[in-house]
């Protein structure tokens, strides 16, 4: 069963949870996994592989995009498991690919679909195009009941869907949203941000 699958879904779509409980099921009969991550998440310590949910396990791998994933190295294994795919380069997609095509096994690859700005992630866009199974882990919105879409970004406790990906020193927090009210969010906050700088002018010239 040589398929390369895309889990994908917004913040809090519990994809990590899904990652742990299927590669739980897999050691339970004895197969040999291995459980990978980008080199880049440091959230909760480098090799840890954390769902919100509580449970976590080790990261076999870390990968790092200067480093080329061997086919030759995954001899005997049964199925790869990679968290936070989004973040993987193209380059890493395809050696997955074919790793999975030359060994025979199933990866299963869980990220983010797109960023706070509503664009394709490159790990996610490659895997989108090579994917044989492209799977969408449902999650709710967080302002209402219809199913989330978007990736909601507030920083400083006010949305926004531009600027760098990491800004230093601001509380970061996101939420996954629909396309209705992630729209009606960043709006607001437009308006929020306008209508202070209107108060400033004025005081300003008062
Ligand atoms: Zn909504």
């Amino acid at each position: 069963m040589a398929k390369l699958y895309f889990r994908h879904g917004t913040v809090g779509s519990a994809k990590t949870l899904n990652l742990l409980a299927v590669a739980h099921n897999y050691r339970q009969q004895g197969k040999h996994i291995l459980l990978m991550k980008p080199d880049l998440d440091n959230r909760f310590g480098k090799e840890r592989i954390k769902s919100r949910a509580g449970l976590e396990m080790n990261a076999d791998v870390l990968i790092v995009d200067e480093r080329s994933l061997r086919c030759r190295d995954y001899t005997g294994i049964h199925c790869i498991l990679v968290d936070e795919a989004q973040f993987l380069s193209a380059k890493v997609i395809e050696e997955l690919r074919n790793i999975s095509l030359v060994h025979d096994i199933p990866i299963l690859c869980y990220g983010l679909r797109t960023d706070f700005k509503s664009r394709l992630f490159d790990g996610s866009s490659r895997l989108m195009e090579l994917a044989d199974s492209i799977e969408e882990v449902k999650a709710t919105c967080h302002f209402c009941n219809r199913k989330s879409i978007m990736n909601l970004k507030h920083v400083n406790g006010r949305a926004v869907n531009e600027g760098p990906s990491v800004e230093l020193g601001a509380e970061e927090k996101y939420f996954p949203a629909c396309y209705r009210c992630y729209t009606r969010e960043i709006d607001k906050s437009r308006l929020d941000t306008q209508r202070a700088g209107r108060e400033d002018a004025l005081s300003i010239h008062t």
